[in-house]
């Protein structure tokens, strides 16, 4: 039976693992199949590969986009990108520049509310010419006592009206879902549950998704309970998309579940790599 992980984070991103160390983790838990999917970086994957070489893992090209949709951030999954493509390796460098910007005003922020120093705190978390984000804020949060850890910052800091909240334009959904396809990746939705959208809304998303070429579902997520496992994997197979699953694995102590450890996605549902070449015969459905 295959361990299929398509989605983790490394430090090319907001990940604590390098990709090395990531990639001999998912080795010691049996991982066979593992996408790294950083946000808005495609930086970890040459390390990626060379390590998931040495382990015997298959990698898959992945990355994690953050959208803004309708005033709400989004984040698509693309697996199986080209991240040599021009146009892709363009877009997340201007979307890094943003990011530093966006550093900044949460520093401003922070700053009112009597927390100094708090962009190069980040920084040092984030680490040289990586990308930045709140969850760099959250570990110096963390560290100077501000909360007991990472979850616990994002309840009072970094969030709509909590201090050091910023808002922020994102990629559109049409221009991440043109990316991925166009590098010769297949988009998925990411952890549908956390966006809170209603039935109406939801499905407006999912059939705009469809249009612009979206073809899966992460329905399988340490961001699911049980019970809306059930749920997406229904809406999956009624709106025709592929499912995924992943760990969302962030590193020791900040994840809800380990790399590789994920229940199976229900039966009914068309794995998204029901087409792969995958590594053996037998095939974890
Ligand atoms: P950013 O893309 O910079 O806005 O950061 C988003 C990241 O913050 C997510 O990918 C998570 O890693 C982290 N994050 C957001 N909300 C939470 C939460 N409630 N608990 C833990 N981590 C969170
Ligand atoms: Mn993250
Ligand atoms: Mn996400
Ligand atoms: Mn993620």
């Amino acid at each position: 039976m295959l361990r299929i992980d398509l989605h983790c984070h490394s430090t090319a991103s907001d990940g604590v693992l390098s990709p090395t160390a990531l990639l001999a983790h998912a080795a010691s838990l049996g991982v066979n199949v593992l996408a790294l999917t950083d946000h808005d970086a495609v930086g970890g994957l040459d390390e990626a590969k060379k390590a998931a070489d040495q382990q015997g893992i298959m990698l898959i090209n992945g990355i994690e986009i953050s959208v803004t949709w309708r005033n709400r951030t989004l984040h698509i999954l693309g697996l199986n990108i080209n991240p040599d493509y021009q146009p892709l390796i363009d877009g997340l460098n201007n979307i890094h520049q943003l990011r530093i910007k966006r550093a900044q005003n949460i520093a401003a922020e922070l700053k009112k509310y009597g927390i100094a120093d708090s962009y190069e705190g980040a920084c040092f978390y984030a680490g040289k010419d990586k990308l930045i984000g709140r969850t760099h804020f959250a570990r110096f949060l963390v560290a100077r006592g501000y909360a007991k850890d990472v979850r616990t910052v994002f309840k009072k800091f970094l969030v709509k009206g909590k201090p050091g909240y910023t808002p922020h334009e994102w990629a559109s959904l049409s221009q991440a879902i043109a990316w991925i396809r166009s590098s010769g990746g297949q988009a998925v939705i990411a952890h549908p549950a956390r966006y809170q959208l209603g039935k109406n809304l939801l499905d407006q998303l999912l059939d705009e998704f469809k249009a612009l070429g979206g073809v899966g579902m992460e329905v399988v997520s340490s961001s699911h309970t049980p019970e809306q496992v059930k749920q997406f994997a229904q809406l999956a197979i009624d709106k025709d998309l592929f499912a995924s699953c992943g760990s969302d694995y962030h590193g020791p102590n900040e994840s809800y579940l380990n790399l590789g450890r994920l229940p199976k996605i229900p039966a009914g549902c068309t794995p998204i790599w029901h087409d792969w070449a995958l590594p053996a015969s037998q095939i974890h459905l």
